[in-house]
């Protein structure tokens, strides 16, 4: 159902109502669903067939970015956060990049607040793991799809010594066109949209995109429904019978209990993720980033150490977006995009921030502690070094008030030391979001209960990474979708009610 043909007062009436259909809302519902449960799926963005996906960027960033892809979060380094919203969330124009839940990270989960061990047992954890990694096809990137971009990083890292390998990715017949981050255009790339809403619907359940959620109803201390304003300028009512489920991702989740006055626990606070960084490398043969795989290779030796690297695909337009000359000398750099490298740094900071609902919308204060900006001084180092050692002419760190470009490792190595340690310096996105509604069994720590039930509101779920209670270090998709799998199971067996 399109909420863009709504223009009345619509009443529905379903046993769950999920809040948001990416992975965590697709995952929980499916399992709903196919439990026998009446379930609605409420998506605020829209529905996209994949042939109508753009080629360019900037264009898919209008459509299906949260803000047109100009979302930022405010503290000591401002910087640009991304979120998808269409039907399937992130998973339509994210790198596909799929990573289980870290047992290293489960473990500190478990050893901060044993009742999480109890609630999600990680034999759980794993075998739902499992059934994800089936279902979505998850298997290493091919080489025949590879493309330079990704074969370069694997030279890189084997000149460094540093453990890498093809990411594993959910993808069925991937040709490499490079377009994850615009959405496949051929459905190669296995989404939510086609895959696990697409079940949940066989299984019953409906999706009713271009609505967004705005009132939670509680009744006696109980979610009894929804309320919702759809694009076509009507509102939406749901009466939901058994759960509310919300789903909408760790900045609106919280959003929306504050906005209804469930301000239980430490809702909005707790906010962390993944600051990201990218580099350029100057390769004398032709790379064209936006060709191969999006995202194929990673560097998994320095995880442990916070640190994580990839291969970055990027739309044509994006690529030259990164340039930074004007005249004669851009037009040079245009002519020689093809020879430019991309990689990233993904880092597992420890800064902590909050999710602000003022005037409704999302606010996000984040900064970066100290040993976040030394962690990010190294991935930088690391990133340039590999490069140079994968045969790059010269790098360009993009790290304001350092050398615009370097040839030779020994400089990029001192970069460790020399780096600038004001984290404005660097040029960061943020993608992965966690923590804002955690999980925990003394609710003066947690939003919800370690079985994912809101403490103070009956009926009422988080399914979301809101509920983790740190970063993971690594892409979450595949572990959001596990945990929002067990929640829709507890929900399907009326643990709790
Ligand atoms: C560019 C990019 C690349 C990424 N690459 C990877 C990757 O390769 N691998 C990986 O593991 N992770 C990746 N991620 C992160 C991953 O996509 C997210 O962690 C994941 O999608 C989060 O799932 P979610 O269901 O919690 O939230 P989302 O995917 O954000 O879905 C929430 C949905 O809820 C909707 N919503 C929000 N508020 C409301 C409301 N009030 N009413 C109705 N609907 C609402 C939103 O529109 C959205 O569609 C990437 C993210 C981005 C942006
Ligand atoms: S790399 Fe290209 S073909 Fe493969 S999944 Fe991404 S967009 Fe689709």
């Amino acid at each position: 159902m399109d909420g863009a043909a709504v223009r009345g007062r619509e009443k529905l009436a379903c046993d769950v109502a999920v809040v948001g259909s990416g992975p965590a809302g697709a995952s929980a519902a499916r399992v709903l669903a196919r439990a026998g449960a009446r379930v609605i799926v409420f998506e605020e963005g829209p529905f996209a067939r994949f042939r109508d996906f753009p080629s360019d960027g900037f264009t898919a960033m209008a459509k299906f970015y949260r803000d047109m892809g100009a979302s930022v979060l405010m503290g000591n380094a401002p910087m640009p956060f991304l979120q998808g919203r269409a039907v399937g969330g992130g998973s339509v124009i994210n790198g596909a990049i799929s990573w289980r839940l870290p047992r290293d990270v489960y473990d500190e989960w478990v050893l901060n607040d044993p009742a999480i061990g109890d609630a999600i047992p990680w034999d759980e954890i794993d075998a739902a793991t499992d059934e994800i990694e089936k279902d979505l096809n998850v298997l290493p990137t091919d080489d025949a799809v590879a493309g330079p971009n990704n074969l370069l990083m694997a030279k890189g890292a084997e000149a460094l010594g540093l453990e890498h390998r093809r990411i594993s990715r959910y993808t069925r017949g991937c040709r490499g066109l490079g377009r994850c981050l615009q959405g496949c255009p051929e459905g190669n790339r296995l989404s939510m949209d086609l895959t696990y809403l697409a079940d949940a619907c066989a299984h019953g359940a409906r999706v009713l995109s271009s609505v967004e959620v705005g009132g939670i109803l509680v009744r006696d201390g109980r979610a009894a429904g929804i309320v919702g304003r759809a694009s076509g300028g009507g509102t939406v009512t749901c009466e939901a019978g058994r759960a509310v489920v919300l789903a909408a991702s760790a900045v609106q989740t919280p959003v929306l209990l504050m906005k209804n006055g469930l301000r239980h626990g430490p809702v909005g606070l707790g906010f962390q993720g993944h600051p990201g960084t990218s580099m350029i490398g100057w390769f004398g043969d032709p790379v064209r980033v936006w060709t191969g795989a999006t995202q194929g290779h990673e560097v998994t030796g320095m995880r442990k150490e916070g640190l994580k690297f990839e291969a970055l695909g990027y739309d044509i337009a994006v690529a030259a977006a990164r340039l930074k000359s004007a005249g004669r000398a851009f037009a040079e750099e245009i002519r020689a995009l093809d020879h430019w490298a991309a990689w990233g740094a993904c880092v597992r900071a420890k800064g902590r921030g909050r999710v602000g609902a003022g005037f409704g919308r999302a606010s996000v204060r984040f900064s970066l502690l100290p040993e976040d900006v030394f962690r990010l001084r190294r991935g930088v180092r690391v990133l340039g070094e590999m490069m140079l050692a994968a045969g790059a002419e010269f790098v360009t760190p993009g790290v304001h008030g350092w050398h615009d470009k370097v040839a030779q490792r020994a400089v990029m190595a001192r970069f460790e030391e020399e780096g600038p340690l004001d984290p404005r310096a660097y040029t960061m996105v943020l993608t992965h979001m966690f923590g804002t509604c955690r999980m925990g069994a003394d609710p003066s720590k947690g939003v919800v209960r370690p079985d994912f039930r809101h403490h103070a509101v009956d009926g009422l779920y988080v399914a979301d990474s809101s509920v983790f209670p740190t970063n993971t270090g690594v892409n979450p998709q595949t572990s959001i979708m596990a945990l929002a799998t067990i929640c829709g199971r507890r929900i399907a067996a009326g643990t709790g009610q």
